[in-house]
């Protein structure tokens, strides 16, 4: 028997939910018939810096373009190293390669998925400019010792934060910071499954340092300082007038939507942490984990993967091929991290939203269980 509706990310529940308010939402935005540059865009900006703790929100058109904009404002030579994680999505590095830098390819902690400082002080050189720690499939890295990494070798940080949008940092002397907000940018994007999305393409990038968000804001601007007067070869990146209303719309839910998503994390973890062939996502202690994705390692990953396919549960594989690996990369030259491998062989991603229901967790995990008990 196959169980009728599940997906990966399911948007049309969560739009169903909030059809009214966001219905209205986006009328308002036909009425007035402003599309770009208007009202909307400026008040979501101010919402999400408000959200966020952080001085300068500067919407853009998607992730890929803020992280693209943030390492354009750092103004590094051609051919500066910048330090990313092996396992992440494509963009992170991508912008990296995209400017003429060089990505420096960082090995992750196969349990928590996440880049750590000890790995990245191993790869600085003299060339190091800058590194971009990844908050992966939801919990942020260990900020306070990129920071430090970073004060103490005069370098740049940029968070990539478009899979942990509402997690919280904790450090060791008791402040709290959102993800995002730590390093000297931060990035993110609302493509429409992330943790908060609209309906189309969409990203912002953060920054406490005015200097640098006015740089941003220029550069996603056709480098203008003025009406007309162009300082700098800049992009154009901009959010849109109907986006803004779909996200202002979700916001005030982001902190609900993660809570759902840790809930059907936490039912999953009961459910199987007995199975001993399956390793079950790391939590790290200083950060909460806002689930964009529920990744569990096992040898046997294609095997249970057609199981549940078979049975209409979607499973995915996030990612499967290392950075450093991709023909992407290749007349870089860039170094290889062998043990990369070993973790893009056995990830497998299970359904997250925050629209799960418990019957529905219950069918995936017993069909995981019937699979282990074969
Ligand atoms: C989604 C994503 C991006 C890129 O965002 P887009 O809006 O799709 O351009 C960058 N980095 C990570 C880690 C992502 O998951």
């Amino acid at each position: 028997m196959k169980h009728p509706a599940l997906k990966m990310v399911d948007l049309q529940r969560q739009y169903a939910a909030l059809k009214t308010e966001m219905d209205a939402a986006l009328q308002e935005v036909l009425n007035a018939s402003v599309y770009l540059k208007g009202a909307v865009g400026r008040q979501f900006e101010q919402e999400l810096s408000q959200y966020l703790g952080v001085q300068h929100v500067i919407a853009c058109a998607n992730g890929t373009d803020a992280l693209t904009l943030a390492l354009m404002a750092l103004d590094l030579r051609p051919g500066a190293e910048v330090i990313v994680p092996d396992f992440t999505f494509i963009a992170s590095a991508e912008s990296i390669a995209f400017l003429g830098l060089k990505p420096v390819f960082a090995p992750c902690n196969p349990r928590t998925f996440l880049m750590e400082p000890e790995a990245v002080k191993k790869l600085l050189t003299p060339a190091t400019k800058a590194i971009v720690p990844v908050h992966l499939f939801g919990q942020c890295a260990n900020m306070e010792g990129m920071m430090k990494l970073a004060k103490e070798h005069h370098l740049y940080v940029i968070e990539d934060n478009a899979q942990s949008l509402g997690s919280d940092y904790h450090f060791s002397d008791g402040k709290t910071a959102k993800a995002g907000t730590m390093g000297h940018i931060g990035t993110t994007s609302f493509f429409p499954s992330k943790n908060l999305g609209c309906y189309g393409d969409g990203g912002a990038v953060f920054s406490n340092d005015e200097k640098l968000a006015q740089r941003i804001r220029s550069l996603a601007n056709h480098g203008m300082s003025a009406p007309y007067t162009h300082d700098s070869i800049g992009m154009n990146s901009r959010l849109d007038e109907l986006q803004a209303a779909v996200l202002r719309v979700k916001l005030p839910h982001l902190q609900q939507f993660n809570q759902a998503r840790q809930t059907v994390a936490t039912l999953y973890d009961e459910a199987l942490q007995h199975i001993n062939a399956l390793t079950l996502p790391g939590r790290v202690p200083d950060s909460t984990h806002v689930f964009h994705q529920y990744t569990l390692r096992l040898e046997k990953r294609e095997d249970l993967r057609a199981y549940l396919n078979e049975r209409g549960i979607p499973a995915m594989i996030y990612y499967p091929i290392p950075l450093h690996a991709q023909k992407a990369f290749e007349k870089l030259e860039c170094n290889r991290v062998i043990e990369t491998h070993e973790i893009c062989n056995s990830v497998l991603s299970l359904p997250m939203h925050p629209n799960l229901t418990t019957e529905e967790i219950h069918y995936i995990t017993s069909t995981i269980n019937d699979f282990f008990a074969l």
